[in-house]
């Protein structure tokens, strides 16, 4: 117990760099919390009433933060392509420079990586599993990528240049998803934990990709 009581407040003292007072480079921490989640999110979850539950506020404290991502031309709305009454939420492309020149994050991600390939998995499989404990007590919103969801399916092989798009299937939004959106975060995932054949093809799509 108290080697885990050390773990947990070191995290904590890491937290220190996302959960701050006031803000930073023109953000505050929430509107960098938004931010971060609408440039990794997929198509379905680039939405108002999905930030609002990833970041943990209510819609009116959401739309205030689009309001302000907006106005610092970070964010536009663009009308939903599956449903037109709807809007997706789209970072910009100064947007992107901006989070990936002063994300707060950014310092953490890099002492992450200096670990090494083999440390960087054991770390995100270890939080992975802290989180899913935690999610299990609390019924907290999740959000991952499909690679681990229980909706996504194997479609049958696409040809010559739409190859990667035509790989899978999402069975509950019963919509196409590419191998480069299965990377993309999704508050609608339901997590599977014995996905072999599955995680078998993606590995083999994306080797296929890279070469
Ligand atoms: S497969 Fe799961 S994670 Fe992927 S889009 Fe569908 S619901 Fe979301």
């Amino acid at each position: 117990m108290p080697l885990a009581r050390e773990a947990v407040e070191l995290l904590v003292q890491a937290a220190r760099a996302w959960y701050f007072e006031g803000n930073q480079h023109g953000l505050r921490d929430r509107e960098w919390m938004a931010l971060r989640f609408l440039g990794r999110a997929n198509r379905f979850s680039r939405t108002p009433s999905a930030l609002a539950g990833f970041i943990g506020a209510t819609r009116a404290t959401a739309s205030q933060i689009v309001k302000t991502l907006e106005s610092k031309s970070f964010l536009v709305r663009k009308p939903s392509q599956e449903d037109k009454r709807s809007v997706v939420l789209h970072v910009t492309a100064q947007g992107e420079k901006c989070l990936s020149q002063h994300d707060p994050i950014n310092h953490v991600v890099n002492a992450v990586a200096a670990l090494g390939n083999d440390e960087c998995v054991r770390l995100r499989d270890s939080l992975r599993d802290v989180l899913n404990h935690l999610d299990a007590a609390h019924q907290r919103l999740d959000a991952s990528v499909c690679r681990d969801c229980m909706f996504l399916a194997e479609r049958g092989p696409g040809t010559g240049k739409g190859r990667a798009s035509a790989e899978f299937m999402c069975r509950l939004y019963r919509a196409p998803i590419s191998l480069e959106e299965t990377e993309l975060l999704c508050t609608s995932f339901e997590r599977t934990r014995d996905r072999p054949k599955i995680e078998e093809h993606l590995d083999r799509a994306r080797m296929a990709s890279q070469g």
